[in-house]
């Protein structure tokens, strides 16, 4: 169940849920999420929205414009992902063809089915463990171009914590890590 307001231009949706035991303003990709709990009202969400608007309208601009990476740190992200890819792809036996460095928006990494595998640059910023878990899971897309179980299963060989990285990385804001 959800809804979706206008707060100085932006659009927030006003989104109930399970677990919610409070009213919880998010931002990502551009895009606010007040959480709510089941009983409470839309009416107090809108209201809660409201009274962030400044903060709302700021966040929303600065994540629309996400910058691309400069030059150096571009080098940076390729670097760091290059020793990352030399490290797991013997180890995994799955090879790989070809390394992009993009910007991406929503994305922390993809694999195409001709064995090119991008990666977001901001991920150099991301904890060992978590850019670990990036890199094991888009090689394991290599061999299964899925999610299927015979994928999960490969990752968990080389991850046995990729429940839990899964989870961090897709808390984890960009807004947050450009800071
Ligand atoms: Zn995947």
């Amino acid at each position: 169940m959800s809804k979706r307001i206008d707060v100085d231009g932006v659009e927030v949706e006003l989104r109930k849920h399970h677990f919610s035991k409070q009213l919880r303003l998010s931002i990502r990709g551009g895009k606010a999420m007040v959480t709510m709990p089941r009983r409470a009202s839309y009416r107090v969400a809108a209201q809660f929205a409201r009274s962030k608007s400044a903060w709302i309208v700021r966040q929303a601009a600065q994540s629309t414009v996400l910058s691309p990476p400069t030059t150096p740190q571009r080098n940076q992200a390729r670097e760091l992902l290059l020793r990352k890819l030399e490290q797991w792809s013997p180890e995994m036996g799955v090879e790989w063809q070809r390394l992009r460095i993009g910007n991406q928006l929503s994305r922390w990494g993809s694999c195409s089915s001709s064995g090119t595998l991008s990666f977001n640059w901001r991920a150099m910023y991301l904890p060992e463990q978590l850019l670990d878990y990036l890199v094991i899971h888009e090689l394991a897309h290599v061999e299964h171009p899925n999610h299927s179980p015979q994928f999960w299963e490969l990752v968990e060989r080389y991850d046995v914590r990729f429940k839990q990285s899964r989870k961090n990385l897709k808390q984890i804001d960009f807004t947050e890590i450009e800071g």
